[in-house]
């Protein structure tokens, strides 16, 4: 059977492109899965043009939107994420899944924190770039690496990416 291509939070691979120049490597996830998939790695802050290290940021509701901000400058960079995404979600069209970080303010599938301007925590949702995938590819499987912790969890995601392969 052929490898299905899935799209995964750079990060989670073990690249060292964090807000503090670490990574986030699942070693447990990427050996049960090097065998069936081909990762097309991404991190959207670091793809965007910002530097590693770099200023944390978040997400705040700004006029009802969610805006991806630095934490301690009020640097709002929602732009420039949004124009490196139009880009970037081109270049997926063959991509049949993906898994990204858990609550960060980019990748976050479902989990990232939003706040108030004044950072105090009012919902949770997708993370900017997240949201982005989601909205271009709505029948692609997605999955933050801590949904995949079950074998059958994580079996059932595999399946699921490869019927958008077969199709
Ligand atoms: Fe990882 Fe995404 Fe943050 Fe990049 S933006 S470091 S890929 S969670």
């Amino acid at each position: 059977m052929g490898k299905v291509k899935i799209a995964i939070s750079s990060c989670l691979l073990g690249m060292p492109v964090r807000y503090d120049g670490g990574h986030k490597k699942d070693y447990r996830l990427i050996e049960m899965l090097q065998n069936l998939v081909l990762w097309e790695p991404i991190c959207p802050e670091a793809e965007c043009g910002l530097p590693t290290p770099r200023e944390p940021m978040r997400l705040e509701l700004r006029a009802s939107v969610s805006c991806i901000v630095t934490i301690n400058t009020d640097v709002d960079r929602t732009d420039m994420l949004n124009r490196w995404a139009e880009g970037r979600l081109d270049e997926l069209e063959d991509v049949c899944g993906f898994i990204f970080k858990a609550r960060s303010p980019s990748c976050g599938v479902t989990d990232a924190e939003i706040t108030d301007i004044e950072g105090r925590s009012q919902s949770k949702g997708p993370g900017l770039f997240a949201r982005a995938v989601m909205e271009r590819f709505p029948h692609i499987p997605g999955a933050s690496e801590e949904d995949l912790r079950e074998p059958e969890k994580l079996e059932e995601f595999i399946e699921k990416a490869r019927l958008v392969t077969s199709r």
